[in-house]
């Protein structure tokens, strides 16, 4: 229920930020610093609904915050056109990333995998790196205060009301993210919010880089606990090969996840909507295919094809899948059972019952498409004043620091853009 207030003698403040986790902190900071620079002090408010700021800085990475990759492209991420993201991406970059922590003393190191974490190992550094920043911008930070309307104000501003006093902003930065891990705060109440001062989103919404449950007693699920390297991949209704992933895969007490599980989930997830019959397989010996895996069995030699297996993957896995061919330790084996494992061994069809849901999801795939918004300032289109970052719009990334470098940048262009707006 929303009450009418006189707004006569409402607090009017510049620059309110509504999200104040890694791209609505981004965005204020820049919206600081590009008002100082300007010579000309804005008042920011930066508004959360949590208790404690920036939960999924400190959980991300194990604890450790990827806060970047070494090298990040347009290709490493889903939704929005690939051109519209290279374009927000390009305003400030990796690069960009790395100083900008270097020069609040959060120094990063590169991992093997490309992977950009503080050097200190520690997500709290990042965040209180970020928090000193802001306070010493003079950004205010209110929490817990959930923002649960905005309007359109006469004045040409906009009209704030949740749980704080209601307020008049000049401008309106939604930083709200998706509604991936609900208890951190982001629970997908910016898509209604935007969605009233006249946005429209790309649905469904649904959760990215998130666990699949397999059928109910799938042999994997004995497996539990099993890590490989294996390549995950899509194929069409009609044969095709789509989208494959290589990287770490984990067998679960439900079913699968690890990096390879977590980076296909959402191109499967949203491949049930436009071709159901589309397939997940498994390539447990990334590198080879069935021919080859095949022609390897057959120069096997002594030992057959299971005591060949055995020696490529782990023990249990390989007399799994040798059980499954209807095959034992004898070397004489029928071609058409040395076949099946082959094929079993590089395509292994995985029967998704369901995702593990947003409680276990890292990213949101949908939201705002970009489409809406001006990307060289991340204006809307469609409701001047107000600026979009982050997660909230229709851009996800690949596991590896995609996804806090689009929160980064897209921060970075919408509150320097908001300061200097407010200017003109
Ligand atoms: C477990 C986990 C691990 C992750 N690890 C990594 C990683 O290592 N590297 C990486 O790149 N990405 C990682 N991610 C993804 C990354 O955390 C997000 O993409 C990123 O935080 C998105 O930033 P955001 O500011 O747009 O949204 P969020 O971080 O989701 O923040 C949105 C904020 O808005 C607030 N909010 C929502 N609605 C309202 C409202 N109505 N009023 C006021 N406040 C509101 C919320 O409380 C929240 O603080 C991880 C995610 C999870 C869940």
């Amino acid at each position: 229920m929303f009450f009418q207030f006189s707004t006569k003698y409402m607090q009017t403040i510049d620059v309110a930020v509504v999200g104040a986790s890694a791209a609505g902190l981004f965005a204020a900071i820049h919206a600081g610093r590009t008002a100082r620079l300007l010579g000309r002090p804005i008042k920011i408010s930066a508004f959360d609904g949590a208790r404690k700021l920036g939960a999924k800085i400190l959980v991300a990475g194990g604890g450790r915050c990827n806060v970047t990759h070494w090298r990040v492209t347009e290709q490493d991420f889903s939704g929005s056109s690939a051109p519209a993201i290279r374009k927000v991406l390009g305003r400030f970059t990796e690069l960009e990333t790395a100083t900008f922590f270097e020069q609040l003393g959060v120094s990063l190191k590169r991992e093997e995998t490309g992977k950009l974490f503080p050097a200190s190992n520690s997500a709290r550094t990042v965040l209180n790196a970020l928090l000193r920043e802001a306070q010493a911008l003079g950004v205010e930070l209110i929490y817990p205060a959930r923002i649960r309307r905005i309007d359109r104000h006469e004045s040409g501003g906009f009209h704030l009301q949740g749980d704080c006093e209601p307020l008049l902003a000049n401008r309106v930065i939604l930083c709200t993210g998706g509604k991936a891990l609900p208890k951190s705060g982001s629970d997908g109440e910016g898509f209604a919010l935007a969605c009233h001062l006249g946005h429209t989103l790309v649905e469904p919404i649904i959760p990215a880089l998130v666990p699949l449950v397999l059928e109910d007693g799938h042999w994997i699920t004995a497996l539990s606990g099993l890590t490989l390297p294996a390549e995950l991949f899509l194929k069409s209704g009609a044969g095709k090969r789509l989208v494959s992933f290589a990287s770490s895969t984990l067998c679960t007490h439900f079913g699968m996840s690890g990096p390879s599980v977590l980076d296909i989930s959402r191109h499967y997830l949203r491949s049930q909507d436009t071709d159901p019959h589309t397939q997940l397989l498994i390539n447990w010996l990334p590198g080879f295919t069935n021919e080859s895996l095949d022609e390897l069995f057959l120069a096997s030699g002594s030992g057959g094809p299971l005591s060949l297996l055995r020696r490529h993957l782990p023990d249990r896995l390989a007399r799994q899948l040798a059980t499954l061919a209807g095959i034992d330790d004898s070397r004489n084996v029928p071609r058409e059972r040395r076949r099946l494992l082959a094929t079993l061994t590089t395509a292994t069809v995985l029967p998704v019952i369901r995702d593990r849901g947003f409680t276990f999801a890292e990213a949101t795939a949908g939201g705002v498409p970009l489409s809406e918004v001006r990307l060289e300032t991340m204006e809307s289109r469609v409701c001047p004043g107000l600026s979009l970052a982050g997660e909230v719009l229709d851009v996800d990334g690949r596991i590896g620091g995609f996804n806090f470098q689009w929160a980064w940048s897209s921060g970075f262009v919408a509150g320097t853009h908001a300061a200097k707006a407010l200017m003109s």
